[in-house]
């Protein structure tokens, strides 16, 4: 399905990230695993890709650092050559009423859920022009669509990659590249760990498909579109949230 196509994934080595890196080789990608911190976890996703007589490599960059991002995608440049698709999904998030947000909160969420997807998509796009194709897909959230209170600033983030995701679609659609947003809802990674169990089990209450998402149910989306059964869908926030209502 993605056979020498070249993928980088941001935040490959945990959660939604780790298992979309998996799948996309497992359909023939040739895996860039971007990781921040978790070097062993981002290391394991490499040996099991490699095991299975796939190709992938990682690179360590902190998104939201302009110098980190521009060396790991000269580091792309020179082993593979090109891009073909950028899988924007490093985040974090931030659980908190407006008015107990510190100013250094807004900054670090901003920086990396704003900031680094920025950065990826004016690196990646740069390389995409010149060949006149290219895939980009934003990983947002249900909550950038639609608000949650306690999480002012996390869904200002998710919202500002959907404007971000159409405009750039609109730019970039003259040379061949599309852009899509990809909006999960609740999804059982690290991240909503620290989550209280009654809030889990009222957000449960609204979910009509009566679970969680996996991180495989979202990789699955991702891995449609980034095949060519969606090589006309761009500008578009596809919502992997099995059917929440907030
Ligand atoms: P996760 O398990 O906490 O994983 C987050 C990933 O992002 C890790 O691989 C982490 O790598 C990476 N990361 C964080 N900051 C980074 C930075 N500055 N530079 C590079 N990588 C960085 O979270 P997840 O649930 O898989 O979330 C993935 C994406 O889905 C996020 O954008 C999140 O907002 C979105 N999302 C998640 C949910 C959910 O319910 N889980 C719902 C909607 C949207 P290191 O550990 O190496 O730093």
């Amino acid at each position: 399905m993605l056979k020498d196509k070249v993928i980088l994934v941001t935040g490959g080595s945990r959660g939604i990230g780790r298992a979309t890196a998996l799948l996309l080789a497992e359909n023939g990608a040739k895996v860039i695993v971007n990781y921040n911190k978790s070097e062993k976890d981002a290391e394991e996703v490499v040996t099991l890709i490699n095991e299975k007589e796939g190709e992938a490599i990682k690179i360590k960059a902190d998104v939201s650092n302009e110098n980190e991002v521009k060396e790991m995608f000269s580091q792309i440049r020179n082993r593979f050559g090109k891009i073909d698709i950028l899988i924007n999904n490093a985040g974090i998030v931030q659980n908190n009423l407006l008015l107990m947000t510190k100013t250094e909160e807004f900054d670090r969420i901003v920086d990396t859920n704003c900031k680094g997807v920025f950065l990826c998509m004016r690196f990646a796009a740069k390389m995409m022009m010149k060949k006149r194709s290219g895939k980009i897909i934003n990983i947002s959230s249900i909550v950038g669509r639609y608000g949650n209170s306690g999480q002012v600033v996390y869904s200002g983030s998710k919202a500002f990659i959907i404007g971000l995701t159409k405009s750039a679609a609109k730019e970039l659609g003259m040379y061949g590249i599309t852009v899509n947003a990809v909006a999960p809802g609740l999804i059982e990674t690290d991240m909503i760990k620290g989550l209280k169990e009654e809030i889990i089990q009222n957000l449960l209450n609204n979910i009509h498909l009566g679970r969680m998402g996996t991180p495989e149910d979202v990789a699955k989306v991702i891995l449609s579109l980034c095949s060519d059964l969606g090589d006309y869908v761009s500008g578009q926030v596809i919502g992997v949230d099995g059917c929440q209502i907030m």
